[in-house]
C-alpha cells in the first residue's frame, strides 16, 4: 500500500505484546511507543530485531532509560532535551538518533520547534556542539482537522522546513527522514514528502485507553 521509498512505523502504543508479535510474523520490524514504562516492558518480551520508535513526549527525568534501546527518538520537542539526550548518548557510549519535532498543527499538541525557531537553531550552528546524537530529520503532526487543504498545507510546511534548513546547513548529513502521516492522513502526508508515516489505528484497531 505504501509507496517504494517510504517506511512504515507501525504505532503499537496501548495494544498488547501479542498484536505487535503478529505484526512482527507478518514481517514489519519498525514500531512505534509513546510511554517510556509500556515500552521497556515490551521490549523485555519482543524479538530483539525489533527497531524501537518513541514517538511520544518524552520528560526529562525518562531520558537516561530510553538511551542504547530504541532506534530512533522521533519526537524531541526541546533544545534542552536533544542536549540531555546528547550528553547521556555520551555517557553510555552509544550514537542515539533522533528527529526533531515541529510544531505547525493549529491545536492537536503544545509539543514541538515552532518552524523558525529551528531554522534558528541551524543558523547557529549549535548542532555541531553535540558529540552522541545523530538528527536525521524532522517530524510532525498536521492540526487535527476535516479540512483538507489546511491538512495539506501543515505537511508542506514541515517538508518545507527541512529544505530550509538544509539550505541553511548544506553541510548537514544523513538529514533526510520526514516522519508525517497517520492512520487518517498519511496519504496526504506522502504527496507532501513524508517517508515515513506512523500508523496505529489502521493496523491495529481502535486504542483502548
Ligand atoms: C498515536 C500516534 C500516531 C498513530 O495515530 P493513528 O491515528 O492511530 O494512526 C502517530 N503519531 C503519533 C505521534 C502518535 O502519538
Amino acid at each position: 500500500m505504501l509507496p517504494d521509498g517510504v517506511e512504515l512505523c507501525a504505532v503499537s502504543k496501548f495494544h498488547p505484546a501479542e498484536a505487535i508479535k503478529e505484526a512482527y510474523d507478518a514481517g514489519q520490524r519498525i514500531f512505534g511507543e509513546s510511554r517510556v514504562q509500556e515500552l521497556i516492558e515490551k521490549i523485555k518480551v519482543l524479538p530483539s530485531d525489533i527497531k524501537w520508535h518513541f514517538i511520544g513526549h518524552l520528560q526529562t527525568n525518562k531520558v537516561r532509560q530510553l538511551i542504547g534501546r530504541v532506534s530512533l527518538i522521533e519526537s524531541v520537542d526541546s533544545v534542552r532535551l536533544l542536549e540531555l539526550i546528547d550528553k547521556e548518548s555520551e555517557k553510555a557510549g552509544v550514537v542515539t538518533n533522533v528527529l526533531l519535532q515541529l510544531h505547525v498543527a493549529k491545536e492537536e499538541t503544545k509539543f514541538g520547534f515552532y518552524p523558525e525557531e529551528l531554522l534558528e537553531y541551524f543558523s547557529g550552528r549549535e548542532f555541531e556542539k553535540l558529540k552522541a546524537t545523530h538528527i536525521c530529520g524532522i517530524m510532525g503532526m498536521a492540526s487535527n482537522t476535516d479540512d483538507i487543504g489546511r491538512i495539506r498545507e501543515d505537511f508542506h510546511t514541515i517538508s518545507d522546513t527541512r529544505k530550509r534548513i538544509l539550505e541553511i546547513a548544506p553541510d548537514l548529513r544523513g538529514f533526510s527522514i520526514v516522519s508525517m502521516g497517520m492512520s487518517g492522513d498519511w496519504e496526504i502526508a506522502v504527496e507532501e514528502g513524508s517517508n515515513l508515516v506512523r500508523i496505529g489505528t489502521a493496523i491495529f484497531g481502535n486504542r483502548q485507553y
